[in-house]
């Protein structure tokens, strides 16, 4: 996903460290596998069109772990954070009246919208230091604008049957999409990490929608019931701040 504007300072005391640890070590180990895998398949011809001020796929929705979200939330100033929550009501509002799956992510990219994270004049992400692991491990195989909402729905047949022949013959890909499948895959010590951590720390595991939870990451009645490992209560907190549906945060 979209390229970094200058780091944003953040907080040298982490008491979620237990759980944030595990995961910022993580992200060191893929950037470094990343890096290594992109260099190789460079060297081999393959092309990453990824770059500074590309940002198309920044209204995509993105899952993570509470893990992951109190590592942004943490960095997040009061205006970011409000705009992060607006952006949750949002996405909150798209769980309730979105029919299936389909039209949920096509609403949430056209209706919803953009990360309120995103600077738009420059196309840089604000929290390139803090992003989820999603914003990491996408990176795209063909031009970014097959990265667009609507892309497929406006090519024509044709064009629908020369993308599928140049993602077939595009190496890196799944086959299906233009999207570098290894780079997806090597993120997975990531998710594992983030789930051991949590289930270690709270006895049980958080996930959900990426702006849902870096807003309740800052409830301190949410995050009260989550450290006691009461679901329960976690999920109570969540309903009373306007934030829980079963489709973007998940307590098990
Ligand atoms: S090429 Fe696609 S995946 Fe890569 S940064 Fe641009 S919009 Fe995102
Ligand atoms: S955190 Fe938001 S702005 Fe930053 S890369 Fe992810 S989707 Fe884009």
């Amino acid at each position: 996903m979209t390229r970094p504007l200058p780091p944003t300072p953040r907080p040298s005391c982490d008491p979620h460290a237990r759980v944030t640890g595990p995961v910022e070590r993580g992200y060191a180990a893929y950037a470094r596998r990343a890096a290594a895998w992109t260099a190789r398949y460079q060297e081999r011809g393959g092309r990453v069109f990824c770059g500074a001020g590309c940002f198309a796929c920044c209204n995509m929705p993105i899952r993570v772990s509470l893990a992951e979200a109190l590592l942004t939330a943490g960095a997040l100033d009061a205006a970011q954070a409000a705009a992060v929550a607006a952006h949750a009501r949002r996405v909150l509002h798209n769980a309730r009246t979105a029919p299936d799956d389909e039209t949920y992510v096509e609403r949430h990219r056209r209706e919803v919208g953009f990360c309120p994270l995103l600077d738009p004049r420059s196309g840089g992400c604000t929290q390139y230091a803090v992003r989820p692991t999603r914003c990491r491990d996408t990176f795209s195989a063909l031009p970014a604008r097959y990265c667009e909402a609507g892309a497929w729905e406006q090519m024509t047949r044709r064009e629908r049957e020369s993308y599928r022949r140049e993602v077939a013959r595009t190496p890196g890909t799944d086959g299906e999409l233009h999207f570098i499948a290894p780079l997806e895959h090597l993120s997975e010590p990531v998710w594992a990490a983030a789930a051991r951590a949590m289930r270690a720390e709270w006895g049980l595991e958080v996930w959900g929608d990426f702006w849902v939870l870096t807003t309740l990451a800052r409830d301190p009645q949410f995050m009260a019931g989550v450290g006691r490992g009461d679901a329960r209560g976690a999920w109570r907190a969540a309903k009373a701040a306007g934030l829980a549906h079963p489709a973007i945060l998940e307590l098990d």
